[in-house]
């Protein structure tokens, strides 16, 4: 029987990022992930030459001496890919109704530019500014300091509801709007999303803003590679259907197959959910398994994967925000005929200079209720009905973009789907939800999940125990290493590094 230190069921970018890390401090570290592919949200798919990026797209805070670059460097990713900058003056576009507005790189550019639109709100917006930056710098884990004690954000910014902070700064509702206009990239609530959420997303992405030119499955074969370099193992096609325990904790796993794999320690990558389905243990208490159970996810989405003909259609370097009505929130709240309320328009970069965009996403909020009816259907085999329902809405979605691009559809060779069904079966995550587990103001801790579970030897992972993103699952991984190893170990490590 296989043996390790520690065990990884996962290659989510958290079980990677703990791979390595492990890796590192000489643990023997086996990771053995159920796709043929590793990486989650980080996967690509391939169709006739494309490639398609199917979740992470865009990255903030890689600018020399910024956070995620002294994190990139740290795991050894910044040799391994090349960045294409968006434009600085306009790195994402909020589009409410027909109205534009810019989001800026740098704090001052984007105060400037945003003014243009709302020239007597200037104060206001500056002063928005300033708090995000308050609270950002509010957090030692954030800023890769070392900690004395495990709080990673003062209680205010978790307590307070991103709302609640933007109404806050000016009555003018528009401008609210404005200000909240990449909440896709956390599908959060005004009244229910504690400020911090909001602001870390904003901040790293303000600081400044990038795509990874090839897609992101290139940070994936860096953590593969290095981790592979240190000894680690790595397994594709392996699904874990069982964590087995003792009276005391956890001694092994089962694989599909029935192989059966030990180790000393264990860590899951997957939903906090999921996890506790594979594990049949009076360990876990029946009120810790319900708390779990009933946690509220994020929404899932269905995404348009555009490949288009060459040199036909000019690369944007920035992305497009659409919102349909008045308001940029609760867009995930729709009836059939109102779908979709809002959708995220982003091309793909193959080089620096790109000219002509290759391929695009267009991603729209997407309920689980609404492809139940083929919940136990399995990929590629769910049906003519449920192809039906993707066509019509790929036609909805490419009429909304027209309204923008005229004409789009003539330069387009062939496109493809997915649903929250696709999200669900590629990543397990709970009914395809985009981020985990959705925080809220009002009950902190009850949508906190802690790395720690009540099995001694069993920690959590990922998106769903600190926050979603890159950033966020990069912190999560220290917290979770941080059990071995002591958190200022591993700050030290990548101070180390720079
Ligand atoms: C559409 C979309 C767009 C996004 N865009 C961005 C973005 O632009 N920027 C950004 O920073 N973040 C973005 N994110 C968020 C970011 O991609 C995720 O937060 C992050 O990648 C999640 O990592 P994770 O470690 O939680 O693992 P996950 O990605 O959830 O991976 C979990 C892994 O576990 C595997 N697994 C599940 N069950 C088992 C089992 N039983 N046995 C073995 N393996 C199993 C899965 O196959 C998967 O590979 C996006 C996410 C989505 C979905």
């Amino acid at each position: 029987m296989k043996k390790y230190d520690i065990v990884i069921i996962g290659s989510g970018l958290g079980g990677l990022q703990c791979g390595y890390i492990l890796s590192k401090h000489g643990y023997k570290v086996g990771i053995f992930e159920k796709q043929p592919q590793f990486g989650g949200c980080l996967q690509v798919f391939y169709r006739k030459g494309y490639t398609f990026d199917t979740g992470m797209h865009y990255l903030g805070g890689l600018g020399e001496g910024e956070i995620l670059r002294k994190l990139f460097d740290y795991y050894s990713i910044t040799k391994d890919i090349k960045l294409q900058k968006l434009n600085t003056d306009c790195f994402d576009k909020i589009v409410i109704q027909d109205n534009e507005y810019p989001y800026a790189m740098g704090y001052q550019n984007f105060i400037e530019t945003l003014s243009q639109y709302f020239p007597k709100e200037q104060e206001g917006i500056a002063a928005f500014v300033k708090a995000i930056q308050t609270i950002a710098h509010a957090s030692p884990l954030y800023n890769l300091q070392e900690i004395n004690n495990n709080i990673f954000i003062e209680s205010d910014y978790i307590k307070k509801s991103v709302g609640e902070f933007i109404t806050s700064f000016t009555k003018d509702p528009l401008l609210q709007n404005v200000l909240a206009g990449t909440n896709p990239l956390y599908a959060g609530f005004p009244e229910k999303t504690p400020v911090y959420v909001h602001a870390l997303i904003l901040h790293s992405y303000i600081k400044s803003s990038w795509r990874i030119i090839g897609g992101s499955h290139k940070i994936v074969d860096s953590l593969v590679n290095s981790i592979r370099s240190m000894g680690g193992d790595i397994f594709n096609n392996q699904e874990i259907i069982q964590i087995n325990c003792n009276n005391e904790k956890a001694i092994s796993i089962k694989t599909s197959v029935g192989e059966l794999i030990e180790a000393d320690f264990f860590i899951s990558n997957i939903h906090p959910a999921k996890t506790l389905e594979l594990i049949d243990s009076h360990l876990i208490r029946r009120a810790f398994r319900y708390r779990i159970n009933n946690m509220e996810n994020t929404t899932s989405n269905f995404t348009l994967y555009i490949a288009f003909k060459p040199n036909s259609v000019p690369y944007l370097n920035y992305n497009h925000y659409q919102y349909f009505g008045n308001s940029v929130w609760h867009t995930q709240d729709y009836t059939k005929e109102q779908w979709p309320k809002s959708f995220l328009y982003m091309q793909q970069s193959r080089s620096e200079n790109e000219v002509y965009a290759n391929s695009a996403q267009v991603v729209a909020f997407m309920n689980f209720e609404d492809v139940r009816l083929w919940e136990k259907t399995k990929v590629g085999k769910r049906g003519q009905d449920y192809l039906d329902f993707k066509e019509e809405k790929a036609q909805k979605l490419l009429d909304c973009l027209e309204k923008y691009y005229p004409k789009l559809r003539e330069n387009i060779i062939f496109y493809e789907t997915s649903t929250p069904l696709t999200y669900r079966d590629y990543t397990g995550s709970k009914d395809g939800s985009l981020y985990g587990i959705l925080r809220d103001c009002h009950f902190p801790a009850q949508t906190l999940v802690s790395q720690r579970t009540k099995i001694g030897n069993l920690f959590l992972t990922g998106q769903n125990i600190n926050a979603h993103g890159f950033l966020g699952v990069s912190i999560g991984s220290i917290i979770t290493c941080a059990e071995f190893l002591g958190v200022n170990t591993i700050m030290n490590d990548i101070k180390t590094e720079l």
